[in-house]
């Protein structure tokens, strides 16, 4: 293991890669134990070079944004954790095109584009993700998703190629698309928002903004919905009618303000969380007949 850090240090920068470093610190769910390496590229070439030594020494590694979607095991992560994030979080725009490094978290990408009088990206501002998590995922809100505003992305293949690769053949669908089968690492992404009115796109952020306030338990760690809207049910209905509102394991709790989220209620362990994930989807099952499936993601060593 020391060879391949100091492999990796040399060449991407000493403070870029650590070691054994709490996922807690990188998940929104404030759980997960230790990643054995934990490196924060500074462009392409140093996501393309670390992976290159990762692969030299046999190290297994996975790629993460902001950790908003994400569930780590108490044991953590063995092999390397590669978190496209804030240095990599460059935005240019030109026109009605926006290009975006893949680590721009969606709250700044928004801002941002808002500034310039885009509109088309309200319905993102408030999904605290990365624009890579965010393409993975095919997040959306209020009646966006990431799709009605991308043009194509860049993403380093497992060949180590750099590819652009349009919309159409990401096949995004619901809170899904083939970057995770593919193994493609999504390096910057190219949309395409239309000019709109300064004061019309101020007043739906804030409108949008206050809507996720009043509906769920920002003030709780936790990864937004746990669990994907099952085809003609939404599941926080189900868990709600299930009885479970508030249902408790350990420090992790069914919102009280909305079934659909659980949340952190400050000690919990992932072990908590996935405890509780489970209780759901049995007590939905066997009530209504329905599986819950996660969207969160289940990640690291059990
Ligand atoms: C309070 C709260 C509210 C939320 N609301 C919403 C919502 O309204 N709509 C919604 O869709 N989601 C929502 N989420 C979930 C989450 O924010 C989104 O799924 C988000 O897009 C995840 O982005 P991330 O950067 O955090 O990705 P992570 O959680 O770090 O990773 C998610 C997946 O993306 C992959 N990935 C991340 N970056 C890259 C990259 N650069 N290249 C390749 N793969 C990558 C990871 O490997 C992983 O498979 C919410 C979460 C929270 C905590």
């Amino acid at each position: 293991m020391d060879s391949v850090v100091e492999a990796l240090r040399n060449k991407i920068g000493q403070d870029s890669v650590l070691t054994g470093e709490p996922m807690s610190g990188h998940t929104t769910f404030r759980t997960g134990g230790p990643a054995d390496i934990f490196i924060m590229p500074g462009c392409a070439e140093d996501v393309k070079t670390s992976i290159q030594i990762l692969k030299d020494f046999e190290v297994p590694f996975m790629v993460i944004g902001n950790g908003s979607n994400l569930l780590v095991s108490d044991k953590g992560i063995r092999g390397a954790v590669i978190q496209i994030g804030g240095k990599m979080s460059g935005v240019e725009v030109d026109g009605e095109n926006v290009y975006a490094e893949g680590g721009v978290l969606l709250a700044a990408l928004s801002a941002k584009v808002a500034e310039n009088a885009l509109s088309g990206l309200e319905f993102a501002s408030g999904i605290p993700g990365t624009i890579g998590g965010a393409v993975t995922m095919n997040a959306g809100a209020y009646g966006g998703e990431m799709r009605d505003v991308l043009v194509s992305v860049e993403v380093l293949t497992k060949d180590l190629e750099i590819k652009t690769i349009p919309v159409k053949d990401l096949e995004l669908s619901y809170r899904h698309s083939i970057l995770p089968t593919e193994g493609y690492i999504l390096l910057r992404a190219t949309l395409k928002l239309i000019n709109g009115n300064p004061e019309a796109i101020r007043s739906r952020l804030t409108e949008l903004s206050e809507q996720r306030r009043e509906k769920q338990p920002l003030q709780y760690p936790s990864a937004g919905s746990t669990f994907k809207r099952p085809e003609g049910y939404f599941a926080g209905k189900l868990i709600q009618d299930a009885g479970l509102k508030g249902k408790s394991i350990g420090g992790a709790q069914v919102s009280e303000k909305h079934a659909g989220f659980v949340i952190n209620t400050g000690k919990a362990t992932t072990q908590d969380i996935l405890d509780l994930i489970t209780f759901c989807q049995k007590t939905v099952h066997e009530k209504f007949g329905v599986w819950l499936e996660t969207e969160v993601k289940i990640v690291g060593e059990f």
